[in-house]
């Protein structure tokens, strides 16, 4: 089977690529192993949340010089970053997903990076936000003074009372109250099966999440800010956009322990873009065994293809890093599967993780070695068809910087331009 560009892995990074060579005529193909990190997302999209040596960012565009040579969005450029800053939004609404937040405003004076509150009741910065995810525009002025936190009985994956401590720390009075929903308490009968997934599958029934919605105003006594769960919604957005009209208060819907009801909706939404631009996506499929003639990817095989060689004129490696099993690890050395990379990481192995788990994590930043326009290494040359993108691209970390969904999609985009352009 042949086809003009094929993407390795199913998260973001390859989506927004493939969407963007499929909508440009391309023919592609995205194998997809299994979960991806949106299904961890906090439903916000970090672009940079601070620099390399800690300092604080609140506009992100407008410290990207300070950025290491190495750094994806030095390889990119400023300027090009700034660009497809400004393109994100409209990219996503065209997909139906409703990002909010300030996306581009290089030069300006009003800092792009929102706030967004976590489920340990912490602000902390983001760039843009999905629909259900509140971001406040300055982590010290908060216009609430009294806030209901509701939770489902007996759902243990959302911590109410840690989100009330962080508020009132910061000066909002808050409460917590449970409300039981029939349908909801059916689940209780198997600990494992209260989890946001199966909480959200029962709240897209309309009784279940009108009934939620008349009990949340009904313990309402003054307060102007009342926050709940993120397990509403994950074809679209009505039950949510339905809670805030009905509720006479702010409300504002906290991500719970994964899996994550608003990233969910996210890839489902993505891969329905991709699908609907004539886009072949082959879930649960893992990519193995390629095929090099001289230094050009000639095709892949995949673990349920057998036999079957899958060719294209280029291929894009968007497998995550150790986290999507983009990168595995052995005791000594840190190795890309499926070709065989060039891989970034210290020799030290004591310097690979810090025993503080707050600290500078060096295993979040490991990635394949690539050069300007995200080719990557192999045996010290470059692959002439083979592109990274994503989380395994290195030179960053992510984790760190609060950078993750930045670097998936400007890496996508350049990734998607390169090809287009025939760099
Ligand atoms: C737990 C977690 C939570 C995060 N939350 C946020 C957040 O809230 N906001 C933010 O900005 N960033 C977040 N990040 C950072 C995140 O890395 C990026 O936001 C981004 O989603 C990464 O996308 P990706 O497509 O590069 O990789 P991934 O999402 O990791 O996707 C890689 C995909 O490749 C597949 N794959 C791997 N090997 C193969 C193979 N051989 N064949 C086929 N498929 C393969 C995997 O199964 C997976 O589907 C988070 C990261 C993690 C790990």
């Amino acid at each position: 089977m042949r086809f003009d560009t094929i993407l390795i892995g199913g998260g973001l990074a390859s989506l927004v690529c493939g969407i963007k060579l499929q909508r440009a005529g391309q023919k592609c193909l995205i194998v997809s192993a299994g979960q991806n990190a949106l299904h961890f997302s906090s439903g916000t999209f970090g672009l940079l949340g601070r620099l390399p040596d800690g300092t604080a960012v609140s506009n992100p565009l407008e410290e990207l010089g300070k950025l290491p040579g190495t750094h994806p969005y030095s390889k990119i450029g400023p300027v090009k970053v700034s660009e497809y800053a400004a393109e994100v939004k409209d990219f996503f609404n065209s997909c139906g997903v409703r990002l909010h937040g300030v996306a581009a405003q290089e030069g300006s004076e009003v800092s792009p990076n929102g706030y967004r509150l976590t489920p340990m009741g912490v602000l902390q910065p983001s760039w843009l936000a999905m629909e259900d995810v509140t971001l406040l525009p300055s982590k010290d002025e908060l216009k609430w003074r009294k806030a209901l936190i509701v939770n489902f009985y007996g759902f243990l994956d959302f911590n109410a009372s840690f989100i009330a401590e962080g508020l009132w720390k910061i000066g909002v009075e808050s409460r917590v109250e449970t409300v039981k929903i029939e349908d909801v308490e059916t689940l209780r009968k198997n600990p494992a099966d209260m989890r946001s997934v199966g909480v959200a599958r029962l709240m897209a029934k309309e009784k279940n999440w009108k009934d939620f919605g008349g009990m949340v105003r009904g313990l309402l006594s003054g307060e102007d800010l009342v926050i709940v769960p993120a397990v509403f919604g994950f074809g679209d957005q009505v039950i949510v956009e339905w809670l805030r009209e009905m509720i006479p208060a702010d409300v504002m819907f906290i991500g719970t322990m994964p899996p994550s009801v608003p990233g969910i909706r996210t890839q489902i939404l993505l891969k329905k873009a991709f699908e609907s631009a004539g886009g072949t996506f082959l879930p649960g499929d893992t990519a193995l065994d390629p095929l090099f003639s001289g230094t050009s990817v000639a095709g892949i095989h995949t673990a349920n293809l057998g036999s079957i060689v899958l060719s294209a004129d280029r291929y894009v490696l968007a497998s995550g890093n150790l986290f999507g099993k983009g990168l595995e690890a052995t005791p000594n050395r840190v190795y890309e599967p499926v070709f065989g990379l060039d891989t970034d990481f210290p020799a030290d192995r004591s310097k690979w993780c810090d025993p503080d788990f707050f600290a500078l994590q060096e295993f979040a930043g490991f990635g394949v070695l690539c050069d300007d326009s995200f080719k990557a290494f192999k045996d010290g040359r470059t692959v002439d068809n083979l592109y990274v993108a994503g989380a395994e691209v290195g030179g960053c970390n992510p984790l760190y910087e609060g950078s993750g969904a930045g670097v998936s999609i400007m890496t996508a985009m350049s990734v998607a331009d390169s090809i287009l352009h025939g760099n």
